[in-house]
């Protein structure tokens, strides 16, 4: 066997990068073929005609950038192209260099690059170490993709910022855009070009989701594409994980279901109790404003589970419950004597539970305030530090007559802040609250940090750590109450393991231009969210949007004028909000009255119910099989547990006109449809201003 490789090696062909060689070198999947020339060009072209163009440039196709260990702030870039040499065997390319040298001093630094098939995509992984550890591998631009042309006027671009956005050309998409993975901006490390019948699908592979920053930019006055992902590394050794280009026949729901594949075979999306699938979605109070406005004292938690009863809501999200209130002394989380103290609120929250309504404590997983004990005492310990030697600063300013509270960012590669998270998550079950929402984890960008007193070497980011602390949080306390949830604000694929509940916050958790949920909500249709909506009532089309997508609802109070609102009807006027620094959408409070807003909400609701095999307990499929065809109507569909029915729901998002629509579903059999508010209506009739329509459908065997 050995001698056979020996002869096998003895046939590959090893030349320099600028080889005179004639033969092409190729590999291919079924759809594509890639092409290296004699002038270190590789081209991955579609088999089928015009479909899509990827060219790439050796000498471009990577960078990496080297810090001394002696002094982190020399950075140096590795430019010794000319030392690589190629290796070509059949399906693999490798590009290899030893002591990569820097002015001609040898950095001692080897480097290899391969690009291989493997799942009927093109791979680009390899390695760099140093051998003598005197510089660490900064960070690695790999694979520079120098131009990406898919389905010309046609290309469409699926890019996962928050739930997801579509841009409908390179024009909509705009110069340059990056993802920076994992965050609430960068939620899945994958993107796709699609024509609607191929696409090209770009992503990392990397079983420890570490950091990558997936960058795309459209190249002016074309359809041409250019792409590249960054890595920070602060290793001395790194072995890289698969970066995939896979070209591909069908619709962007094909990339999906590959990354969803990929993802299946190495993590598991963390299972929610029955209570939070069948969550109506949740009715955010803010207790106490962070200028000490107390709006919410505990023992009104029953007004907040009446306004919460009025809109069909079935859970209460407590934010601000605590001595400093809102965004004020973090992370000293004490039940606040001048709200009623701890007996009130746990009362308070007993009465709650005795009408059906669950309760979840608000925790920030990232701020502390500088003005606190902790501060001063734990900081040392806790606290996130940039390559500078200084603190990681932020601010949250609520109010614009008050000096804003200064924080910086806690590191959960800190030993002692998971501990001091974990103390919260108890507390709030021994004070009878359903769950713990650990703000921000699923948010804040994958910072580095450099402090020496954490569990990760300086120069990494934090984010693994995050998905520990909810991990060893979530075990323990379900040990404790099997139905109590850890939650955070926003989703990415890695918190996704972990988080039972998420607070919806980023792109496409409301309505807004190219807001496009169905990437994050095909690809894992059993997370679950709330909508985002900064307001003390819904709009139709904010609850309408909610109900399409399977998104839970949301309605929030933090201000006085809020509160008025909701309890005396009072519309705000501008000076109702004149303190404030971001208020809710005062036009849209006025658009229609509390009460018109709960009424139509609470009947959605019950509608949602009704249809909850579907609704509420099937799977989101987005528009796969289904098309519909009429102006201003869109459709997404839900399959049931069994998979032998389809719920279709029709949107007419006009606000003023009735319309009609035709919608084809092949393979199915049309049963039924049904409104919220005009029962049995007809398949095909008009449907009025601003509403939604069920339908029904069976699969024909
Ligand atoms: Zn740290």
């Amino acid at each position: 066997m050995k001698l056979l490789n020996f002869f096998l090696i003895l046939f590959f062909l090893v030349t320099g990068i600028h080889s005179q060689s004639t033969d092409k070198f190729q590999m291919e999947t079924s759809v594509a073929t890639l092409e290296l020339n004699d002038e270190g060009e590789i081209l991955i072209t579609s088999k089928a005609e015009d479909e899509a163009k990827i060219g790439l440039r050796v000498n471009e196709l990577w960078d990496i950038t080297l810090v001394n260990k002696h002094n982190l702030r020399k950075e140096r870039a590795l430019t010794d192209i000319s030392a690589f040499r190629t290796e070509t065997s059949p399906q693999k390319l490798r590009f290899y260099a030893k002591e990569l040298y820097i002015d001609d001093i040898s950095t001692t630094v080897n480097a290899e690059f391969t690009i291989e098939v493997k799942n009927d995509s093109f791979l680009f992984s390899g390695n760099i170490s140093c051998t003598t550890g005197e510089w660490i591998i900064k960070s690695l631009d790999y694979p520079r993709l120098s131009k990406m042309e898919v389905g010309k006027e046609n290309t469409k671009i699926y890019w996962p910022d928050g739930l997801g956005q579509l841009f409908n050309s390179p024009t909509e998409f705009g110069t340059k855009k990056s993802l920076d993975y994992p965050s609430g901006w960068g939620t899945m490390p994958w993107f796709t070009l699609n024509s609607g019948n191929y696409g090209v699908y770009v992503g990392v592979h990397n079983p420890l989701q570490h950091n990558a920053n997936i960058t795309l930019g459209a190249m002016d006055g074309t359809f041409d594409f250019i792409s590249n992902i960054h890595t920070p590394i602060y290793e001395a050794d790194y072995t890289m994980p698969e970066f995939v280009v896979k070209p591909y026949k069908g619709t962007w729901h094909h990339a999906a279901k590959y990354y969803r594949s990929w993802y299946n075979e190495n993590f598991k999306i963390a299972s929610s109790p029955d209570w939070v699938i069948n969550d109506t979605g949740w009715l955010l109070a803010i207790l106490k404003q962070q200028n000490g406005n107390v709006m919410w004292p505990y023992r009104d938690i029953d007004q907040l589970c009446d306004i919460a009863k009025k809109f069909n809501l079935t859970t209460i999200g407590l934010f601000g419950w605590a001595v400093g209130g809102h965004d004020h002394l973090y992370p000293n989380y004490l039940p606040d004597p001048l709200m009623g103290g701890e007996k009130e609120l746990k009362d308070a929250i007993k009465r709650a539970q005795d009408r059906g309504i669950k309760i979840i404590l608000y925790a920030n997983g990232k701020l502390i305030d500088t003005s606190t004990d902790y501060y001063r005492y734990r900081g040392m310990e806790t606290m996130m530090f940039g390559n500078d030697k200084k603190p990681r600063m932020d601010f949250y300013v609520k109010h614009n007559n008050k000096s804003p509270e200064i924080f910086c960012w806690a590191c959960t590669g800190s030993g002692y802040w998971r501990k001091t998270m974990h103390d919260l998550a108890l507390q709030a079950n021994s004070l009878g609250a359903d769950g713990i929402l650990f703000d921000q984890l699923g948010v804040l960008r994958p910072e580095l940090c450099y402090s020496t007193y954490h569990d990760h070497k300086p120069g990494h980011g934090d984010s693994k750590y995050r998905l520990q602390l909810i991990r060893e949080i979530r075990e323990d306390l379900k040990e404790k109450n099997s139905n109590f949830v850890v939650m955070t604000e926003a989703s990415n694929t890695s918190v996704l393991q972990e988080i039972d509940y998420t607070h919806g916050w980023g792109k496409a958790y409301a309505p807004s231009d190219n807001a496009f949920p169905d990437l994050y909500k095909y690809t894992f249709p059993e997370f679950m969210t709330t909508q985002r909506n900064g307001n003390p009532l819904l709009t139709k089309t904010d609850a309408n949007f909610a109900l399409l997508y399977g998104l839970k609802y949301e309605v929030e109070t933090r201000y006085t004028a809020d509160v008025e609102y909701l309890l005396k009807g009072k519309t705000p006027d501008a000076d109702s909000y004149w303190n404030v620094n971001y208020p809710p959408d005062i036009n849209k409070m006025k658009s229609l009255t509390m009460e018109e807003s709960a009424k139509y909400v609470h009947s959605l609701i019950d509608f949602e119910n009704t249809h909850g095999n579907f609704l509420k307990r099937g799977k989101f499929i987005s528009d796969e099989g289904i098309t519909i065809t009429g102006k201003d109507v869109i459709a997404r569909g839900f399959t049931n547990d069994n998979d032998d029915e389809m719920g279709v729901v029709v949107w007419n998002q006009n606000e003023t006109e009735e319309r009609s629509f035709k919608l084809s579903v092949p393979d199915y059999k049309y049963i039924r449809a049904d409104d919220p508010l005009n029962q049995n209506v007809r398949q095909n009739s008009l449907l009025a201003p601003n509403s939604i329509r069920f339908l029904l459908f069976k699969k024909i065997n």
